[in-house]
């Protein structure tokens, strides 16, 4: 996470005046302003941050905030943001989009950037569908379920990303709910701030395409009166963290407790933080250990040019680094 200096930046800072297409309702203006909010609360100014968004409505977010952001490819977003840490680790980096940009094509990246652990953050807007494309089964649309814009229930299964997420090395694991920001704006705040790698799942209702998880059903309305679909973890006393150090049972401990919490679906559905890993090494500290150039110099803070912009690039140094001998 970058590190914050004077002026102290408020939430006004993260608005932008720029035409918002997102249905009226949409899950997606609360988790914006979460981020915006979280942002301000962190005392980041909006230059210490790159957001790089995803193919789908999500992905329009990196439009809605004043920091650096591209819009990048389907299903491309992880190593658009890999690479902007690992050339400038002091920059606070976050991926942005949706469940079909991250788990449909997205997949293979979602897999192999959890076996690196680089210090940034993953929030993935989770809807169930192709919001875009006009709503087409996406990867976690349980199987059997028939949405409005269907002609027939789905006959395709889902992925469970929280699963998925602790199975490719994640070190930080939560779930939010769009329309709980407050909660939403602490947990950003916590993935953030966590040295590794975060994934943030938010459930977020598309009341365009998807009539299945609606804003009601998340509030447990098709529920026994008073009783409640989404929990807080932390209320519930559950302890996600794996300090430094941790032996092997007390790690297989709390990965069975996540797992426990991830499968949770129907009629209960935690929120919160269900994994925080502290026993891995960062990808950048990783390279720093083998490349002790990157330490010194990540390629964001090299000199490239002289004064008249002459290229003043030498790549020896680095090459007689990595040679074989
Ligand atoms: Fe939101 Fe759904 Fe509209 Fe996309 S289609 S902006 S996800 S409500």
């Amino acid at each position: 996470m970058a590190t914050a200096t004077t002026p102290q930046p408020t939430r006004q800072d993260y608005h932008v005046e720029y035409p918002n297409d997102w249905c009226p309702g949409c899950g997606d203006f609360g988790i914006l302003s979460a981020v915006q909010q979280a942002l301000a609360a962190l005392q980041l100014l909006p230059h210490q941050v790159a957001l790089f968004g995803g193919i789908g409505c999500s992905g329009k977010a990196v439009y809605y905030l004043p920091t650096y952001g591209i819009h990048t490819l389907h299903g491309r977003v992880l190593p658009y943001a890999t690479g902007a840490k690992l050339a400038n680790p002091d920059l606070t980096v976050i991926a942005i989009g949706g469940d079909g940009d991250g788990l449909g094509i997205g997949a293979g990246h979602f897999v192999n950037t959890g076996r690196r652990n680089v210090d940034l953050t993953y929030i993935l807007f989770n809807n169930a569908i192709y919001g875009l494309t006009k709503g087409q089964a996406a990867p976690t649309l349980p199987l059997g379920a028939q949405t409005k814009s269907f002609p027939e229930p789905t006959i395709q299964g889902a992925i469970n990303p929280l699963m998925l997420a602790l199975a490719s090395g994640y070190t930080w694991i939560g779930r939010g709910y769009a329309y709980h920001v407050r909660h939403l704006v602490e947990l950003i705040q916590r993935a953030i701030r966590h040295p590794g790698l975060a994934y943030l799942d938010v459930l977020q209702p598309c009341p365009t395409y998807n009539d299945l998880h609606t804003k009601d059903w998340f509030a447990g309305k098709d529920l026994a009166a008073g009783q409640a679909r989404l929990y807080d973890l932390e209320q519930e006393g559950y302890d996600p963290v794996i300090p430094a150090g941790a032996d092997d049972k007390m790690v297989f401990d709390k990965m069975t407790q996540c797992i426990a919490k991830a499968h949770e679906w129907g009629e209960r559905i935690a929120l919160g933080v269900l994994l925080e890993n502290h026993t891995l090494s960062s990808f950048q500290e990783r390279l720093g250990t083998r490349l002790k150039s990157y330490r010194q110099a990540p390629p964001a803070r090299r000199t490239i040019a002289n004064a008249l912009g002459h290229p003043t690039t030498g790549l020896s140094a680095l090459f007689s680094e990595l040679a074989v001998t």
